[in-house]
């Protein structure tokens, strides 16, 4: 069993973690990629603590959906939906989608990335709010504009999303087989996000604080916030780093730096699954 979360971010520990034998069993979510794993656990988090009028509106807003070839999906829950950006970006012409899904915001400053013509994840997540809380768009619109938040939110509380530094290096992580061409971004989205899951799935409980209304700009403060966890967390510990030097890959996560992202991962999928149910609940009132 992973440990609780003990890094003390902001000094409350509002997610508790508990073994829950068999849900990771019956996860509709098994086969999917691991990617696929972490966004589905936040909609599954955020599922949980929706109202019973977002609940509804997300039901009616799902009961056409489709898949990215535009074929009825049959797809009625939140985790089901939740990788279709990633989906439509498989077969989108190369770039269509690129920088849409992260925001390059330095990790060795206050300064934010650069977000072209609005299309950078804090800047998605609320403009595709402000089309699922209008009832003049089409269901269509809102269908898809929930289908963005979902996903986006999830992606924002992932730390590289947020914070980067240079550019993505190789790593090898200690203890598994050696896979050539695996990237930092890529091992915590995917083979940290596992080991981190590994076990028992993640049980958030909400304090006050995220069950009001957020406000206009949250997504952008909690970008911020994930990019302090990703010099914290994902820059700091790495061999070689220093703001200022250049990282040279391959870099060896080692078992040290595996265990010590494993309670910050599940810690941001809690806190995106809250999160995203906040905005949901504030959307579709
Ligand atoms: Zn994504």
């Amino acid at each position: 069993m992973l440990p609780a979360p003990a890094h003390g971010i902001a000094g409350t520990l509002w997610l508790r973690t508990l073994l829950v034998g068999g849900l990771l069993a019956s996860c509709p979510v098994l086969g999917w990629s691991w990617g696929k794993l972490g966004h589905a656990t936040v909609a599954e988090i955020a599922a949980t603590q929706l109202t019973p009028a977002a609940t509804e509106q997300v039901r009616s807003l799902l009961k056409n959906d489709l898949d990215r070839d535009q074929q009825p999906s049959g797809r009625t829950t939140l985790a089901h939906i939740a990788s279709w950006p990633d989906e439509i970006r498989e077969i989108a012409p190369a770039g269509t989608y690129k920088g849409w899904h992260t925001r390059a915001n330095p990790v060795c400053s206050e300064a934010l990335g650069a977000c072209t013509d609005g299309h950078c994840v804090d800047q998605l997540i609320i403009h595709n709010a402000q089309i699922l809380q209008d009832p003049a768009q089409t269901p269509r619109a809102r269908n898809e504009a929930l289908k963005w938040v979902v996903h986006l939110v999830g992606d924002l509380h992932m730390p590289m999303h947020s914070g980067v530094y240079g550019k993505d290096i190789q790593v090898n992580l200690e203890g598994q087989p050696t896979r050539p061409g695996t990237t930092l971004h890529q091992a915590w989205d995917n083979s940290l996000t596992k080991l981190a899951l590994a076990g028992s799935p993640v049980v958030a409980t909400p304090l006050p604080e995220f069950t009001s209304a957020p406000a206009a700009d949250a997504p952008t403060q909690w970008m911020r916030e994930t990019r302090l966890l990703s010099r914290q967390f994902v820059y700091d510990p790495l061999p070689g780093f220093s703001c200022g030097a250049e990282l040279h890959g391959p870099v060896v996560l080692d078992l040290g730096y595996q265990q010590q992202s494993a309670p910050l991962i599940r810690e941001q999928l809690g806190k995106a699954g809250l999160r995203l149910a906040q905005l949901l609940n504030a959307a579709l009132r």
